[in-house]
């Protein structure tokens, strides 16, 4: 059995529900193949979780840090209850570089910012266990988002505008059929339905490689991981970004009674079968303990992985860590009408898929414009509605498993 779509998008995870609702809020018939049993199966429920105010990109991607503030605001407006308003917190232990926090703090400025500078006293009454090390610090716009309500209510946009959202549909292979110019392009789903389109959308994340392989392309990515440890330490206030060159455990994220901790950056060669090592465990703690003494005895609640999905000629170019989480969208001569998104954050996703959708119209002869920064998600401000939808969409994921539903 064959379904009939003009495209079809591989991967439902924060892009590619992005993608489906872009698309179809302009009057695009969209079929979205997930492999999952639920929405939300990869990186996107398994990353921190901060609404990057772009911060901690101004200063080596300020290009990619006014991205994220601009996303950062209009995230606030159209999902107001997949965020919880945290504020940042960008702080300088004593034995941290005085004339970085200076270029950050200016970075910031330039790409829009207003951080306000605060001196111990005045950070220690908004954080009051934090280390007796601290030397300095500014506020930024940085929030939380919660991945699973943002995913589920995204599909539940896209549906609402005609999309179709398959989960436990895994793509086995993509290949043209016809003779025709252009040719529609036939994507193969392990026991289910095919689906035929005009057009490809590959958002498989870090597997998105193996997907542009299918239809005969290449795709260099290079997926490094990153481990994430929740433990028991309630109300600590604004999110809290070490302002320091970035580093294993630098980011403490504020998650009501709990404290999500990370991370660090290995590099994957598998993104099916990758190691989980302790010590990235031990030293995120360690790290992070350096900012907030007590957090070494907390109760560790969970611990998870993720998997950035980097794109590898974008990763060279940057030669390493310090690089911005920015995306491509690439079009693959070897498999005309199929294109694929890569890199970017959870706080963009928004705007990578409008990248795309204007790619994908302007092939198809589409001439509607995006909406989607301007249209609220369904059950936007009603966290309950969320939730339903979370467990409708089977979206739950480890980054926010403590928040959804209660
Ligand atoms: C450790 C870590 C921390 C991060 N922290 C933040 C943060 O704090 N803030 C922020 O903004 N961003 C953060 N990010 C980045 C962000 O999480 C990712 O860039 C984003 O979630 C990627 O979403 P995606 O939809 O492109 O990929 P994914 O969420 O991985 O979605 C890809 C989907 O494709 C599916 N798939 C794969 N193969 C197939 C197939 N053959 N058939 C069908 N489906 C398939 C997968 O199951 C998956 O659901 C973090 C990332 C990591 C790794």
């Amino acid at each position: 059995m064959t379904d009939e779509t003009e495209v079809a998008v591989i991967g439902g995870g924060a892009t590619g529900v992005g993608v489906a609702r872009d698309l179809a809020t302009r009057g695009v018939g969209v079929a979205l193949l997930e492999r999952g049993m639920g929405l939300n199966a990869g990186t996107s429920g398994r990353s921190h979780g901060v609404l990057h105010s772009g911060a901690r990109y101004a200063d080596s991607d300020p290009e990619g840090a006014v991205d994220c503030l601009r996303e950062n605001r209009t995230l606030r407006e159209i999902a107001p209850g997949c965020i919880a308003d945290a504020g940042g917190l960008f702080v300088r232990l004593a034995d941290d570089d005085p004339d970085y926090f200076e270029r950050k703090l200016d970075a910031c400025r330039e790409v829009g910012m207003e951080p306000t500078r605060l001196d111990p006293d005045e950070i220690r009454e908004r954080v009051p266990g934090i280390s007796e090390n601290l030397a300095e610090g500014f506020v930024v716009p940085d929030g939380v988002v919660y991945p699973s309500r943002l995913v589920a209510a995204t599909a539940a946009s896209a549906r609402d505008h005609g999309a179709e959202i398959r989960t436990n549909a895994p793509v086995t292979d993509i290949d043209a059929v016809g003779d025709g110019d252009p040719e529609r392009i036939a994507v193969h789903v392990d026991d289910g339905p095919s689906v035929t389109a005009d057009a490809v959308v590959n958002a498989a994340g870090p597997w998105a490689g193996e997907v542009a392989a299918m239809a005969g392309a290449e795709l260099g990515m290079r997926p490094t991981r990153g481990v994430m440890v929740a433990v028991d330490y309630p109300d600590i206030g604004p999110v809290l970004n070490r302002c320091r060159e970035p580093a294993d455990g630098d980011i403490v994220v504020p998650h009501g009674e709990q404290a999500v901790l990370g991370t660090t950056s290995v590099a994957v060669d598998d993104p099916d079968a990758f190691e989980r090592e302790d010590w990235e465990v031990q030293r995120t703690i360690e790290e992070c303990g350096a900012i907030l003494p007590d957090l070494p005895d907390a109760a560790v609640e969970r611990t998870y992985w993720g998997l950035r999905p980097l794109y590898e000629p974008d990763e060279i170019g940057r030669g390493g860590r310090g690089i911005s989480r920015d995306f491509a969208v690439v079009a693959h001569d070897a498999a005309p009408g199929l294109v694929s998104v890569v890199g970017g954050k959870l706080t963009t996703y928004r705007l990578m898929a409008e990248a795309v959708a204007d790619h994908v119209c302007g092939n198809l002869g589409v001439d509607e414009p995006c909406r989607t920064a301007e249209e609220s998600l369904p059950g936007a401000d009603d966290p309950e509605r969320l939730d339903e939808l979370v467990r409708e969409f089977g979206a739950i994921g480890p980054a926010d498993a403590d928040v959804i539903g209660r």
